[in-house]
């Protein structure tokens, strides 16, 4: 049978400056097994057709430009590819999928070189044994000295504390370590090798043992690994059934081998519990990245794990280009999280890099959720990814809460005007009673959502952004956006009346009326307010944990990922809030948080109980969060998305324009839609818009969308290439940026 003839794109001579342009050549019928994506080639270039060096970026069958004219590939050069390589070979790879510029790609994936000289890996090593350490543990306990109970604890639980992993997470300090070091009770150690965790930490008595469902989940993606197969799995499961136990089986495993693993949790989730569940286990051969680390303590981190010092590298997004050489395996957790897509260009989105990198390395992917992203759920029906499921909690001890819906409506018919319906405030008042923990939670920040004129009705807004400004209750008014401030202004300054007033509710105004209804109570409350000092998420969340109070209050925040064993009992002051957002996510997202925050209750041995109040009582996204039933909510949800025409049932190109001159931005938008409808009107295109995006006006910039829908993501890919030819092209759009999301 005659075979195809590929074609491979190439980059000539990589180098950060000059991989802007690729060349088409042939690939010779004898070397069509042997070059892949990725590989280096030999190929005849220019005039004097030199010999030159080239890596493959992409194969097709359908040739550029004229046949005849195309060369050949002369030969595979052997050897792997070396890193830097290969993450110059993934930022062409995220320009040419996500549109952006070739610097853009580069930066984001090639960490920026910093003079800092590299810190040495400290750890703190106890001196005393372990009963000493009980006894000191009590003598701080009676003193109350907070920072030392949770130093004396953690040592007590491990023996010893990577200081970078642990001191902050733990409030710890250099000048709180020194008097015990003086005293002989701890020591700083600093390593230059790495030390053996299976001695120090008697690995195998500490081992979970996993569960049958987890173990046929690990057993899958081991097999194929064994067997040279590598995949994207899904593994789908329940909140507390024991994914991460899972994760780690597989990383060990391919550690075992000689290979890397990368582990992407979202920033939020990256407790000190998580990050000491990895030590333990693997003791100094893990490192993390976050965003509070400077550039420099950054880079030093992915040097580390270029020279080969580390094994695993946990982090947000960025932790993605960790600059490993023998990568094997990519997890993903919490694969749903809006936050592994990129706001900025390159607009990627985690998942698809990892594929990417994971196929350039010969690496599994493995994803895994509670509630996972319809994109995924999706892929996985359709035989894309494998399904792995856990069904069950993995502690016997532990179960799901009991759900109670709550429609405010009805509370208002009857007369209840408090944020806190009948239901909510009887279990509470049992709650404090009892000395159980509370989460409320409330999916909007600030005092009030607004302060608008009771006059005549106009809402104070941001002057350089087309949103309303946001009270804070210490009597200014702030833009989320851009973060411009002024005080509350006295009179009105549209109509000159003094009846200025905050209008809605939100988390500050919550705690308020909570203070009010128990006054009893010690109530926190953690948002984006609260949480703009440094270390303070850590240190309200450790506050709670250790009983400093009966009621947290918070946003998105307080519900991803934190375990305390204390807490019976979570209030969703109003589910709906999130549905209403203009998105067709929206009802996906309020599933999630809803799924997320009951998990939340009876973590441990005692009962727990969630309550939801809404207005929409019975929207799918509510009932099937309160029945904790995720397919129910899919294949409903899928439904809306066919009927709608959403992803991931069609495919949605999303073009933005933006600039400071809003005449010359209408404009350019008119003529760009005109010239992609004319190019295409054979294709079936769904035109949407353009639309102002929402806000329109940020920071002094307009900005307006344009969506274009197909089910074929390969013609949208095409239209964003055309989009992009014209974008260059055009003299009115010399002032015009664009913005690509597909
Ligand atoms: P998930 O990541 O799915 O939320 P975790 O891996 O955090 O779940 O597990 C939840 C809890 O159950 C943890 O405290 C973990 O130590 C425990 N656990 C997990 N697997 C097992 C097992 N096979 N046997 C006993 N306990 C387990
Ligand atoms: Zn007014
Ligand atoms: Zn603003």
């Amino acid at each position: 049978m005659e075979q195809a003839v590929k074609y491979a794109d190439i980059i000539i001579d990589i180098s950060t400056k000059n991989v802007d342009r690729v060349f088409q050549y042939r690939i010779p019928s004898e070397l069509i097994e042997s070059v892949q994506v990725g590989s280096r080639v030999m190929v005849p270039f220019g005039k004097g057709d030199t010999m030159r060096k080239g890596y493959v970026v992409s194969i097709t069958t359908v040739p550029s430009f004229a046949p005849e004219r195309i060369k050949e590939i002369q030969d595979v050069v052997p050897g792997a590819v070396s890193v830097q390589e290969q993450m110059i070979l993934l930022a062409w790879w995220m320009k040419e999928r996500y549109g952006s510029t070739m610097n853009q790609a580069l930066k984001t994936v090639i960490p920026v070189k910093s003079k800092v000289a590299p810190k040495e890996e400290k750890t703190i090593v106890s001196l005393k044994t372990s009963e000493e350490l009980q006894e000191l543990l009590g003598e701080a306990e009676r003193k109350n000295f907070k920072a030392r109970i949770r130093l004396y604890k953690a040592l007590l639980e491990n023996g010893e504390l990577p200081y970078r992993l642990t001191a902050e997470k733990l409030g710890i300090t250099n000048a709180m370590l020194k008097p015990l070091q003086e005293k002989g009770i701890l020591t700083v150690k600093t390593e230059t090798k790495s030390r053996d965790p299976i001695k120090d930490y008697e690995r195998e008595s500490r081992r979970v043992i996993l569960n049958e469902e987890q173990q046929v989940a690990a057993e899958t993606v081991i097999t194929d690994y064994d067997a040279g197969k590598r995949g994207t799995y899904l593994l789908y499961g329940i909140t507390g059934s024991g994914k991460t136990e899972v994760y780690m089986e597989l990383i060990e495993h391919v550690l075992k081998q000689g290979k890397q693993a990368i582990v992407l949790i979202p920033e939020i989730s990256l407790t000190y519990q998580t990050v000491m569940r990895f030590y333990r286990r693997f003791g100094n051969r893990v490192s993390i990245i976050n965003s509070r680390l400077s550039a420099g303590e950054r880079y030093d981190q992915l040097e580390r794990a270029a020279r080969g010092e580390i094994d695993i590298m946990i982090g947000p997004r960025s932790a993605l280009f960790t600059p490993f050489a023998n990568l094997g395996l990519i997890i993903i957790d919490e694969e749903h999280e809006g936050a592994y897509k990129s706001e900025t260009s390159p607009r990627y989105h985690a998942r698809e890099v990892a594929r990417m990198r994971a196929n350039m390395n010969h690496a599994s992917l493995v994803l895994g959720s509670a509630t996972p992203s319809m994109e995924s759920y999706y892929k996985a029906l359709h035989g894309e990814y494998k399904l792995l499921l856990l069904h069950n909690r993995a502690k016997k001890d532990s179960r799901l809460a009991n759900v109670h819906v709550i429609d405010l409506r009805e509370e208002l018919a009857e007369g209840n005007r408090s944020v806190f319906s009948r239901k909510l405030r009887e279990l509470m008042e049992e709650r404090l009673q009892k000395g159980e923990q509370i989460m409320l939670f409330m999916n909007r920040r600030g005092y009030a959502n607004f302060v608008s004129c009771r006059s005549c009705g106009e809402a104070m807004q941001c002057p350089h952004c087309d949103v309303s400004l946001t009270y804070h209750r210490d009597g200014t008014l702030k833009c989320h956006y851009c973060g411009h401030e002024i005080l509350i202004p006295k009179i009105c300054p549209d109509c000159g009346s003094p009846f200025i007033a905050p209008f809605g509710a939100g988390t500050q105004k919550l705690e308020e009326m909570t203070k009010k209804t128990f006054p009893n109570a010690r109530v926190l409350r953690m948002d984006a307010d609260t949480t703009a000092k440094k270390g303070a998420h850590e240190e309200i969340l450790q506050a709670f944990s250790e009983g400093d109070a009966d009621i947290l209050i918070g946003t998105q925040m307080i519900v991803k990922g934190h375990d305390f064993p204390k807490v019976t009992l979570v209030g969703i002051m109003a589910a709906d809030l999130s549905l209403y957002a203009p998105d067709f996510r929206s009802g996906e997202r309020t599933f999630e948080l809803l799924t997320q925050a009951s998990g939340r209750a009876g973590r441990s041995e005692l009962p727990g109980d969630v309550v939801i109040q809404t207005y929409a009582q019975d929207h799918f996204a509510i009932t099937s969060a309160a029945e904790q039933d995720y397919e129910q909510f899919y294949k409903e949800e899928l439904l809306y998305r066919k009927m709608m025409g959403y992803p991931p049932a069609v495919g949605i190109l999303g073009i933005t324009l933006s600039s400071k001159d809003e005449r010359a931005l209408v404009d350019a938008m008119g003529y760009f839609h005109k010239q992609i409808l004319k190019e295409y009107c054979f294709e079936n295109l769904v035109f949407i818009g353009p639309v102002d995006a929402s806000p329109y006006k940020l920071n002094d910039i307009y900005r307006k969308i344009l969506y274009i829908k197909n089910e074929s993501y390969d013609i949208l890919l095409k239209v964003r290439k055309s989009a992009q030819i014209l974008e260059d092209g055009q003299e009115c759009f010399k002032n015009i940026n664009f913005q690509y999301d597909l």
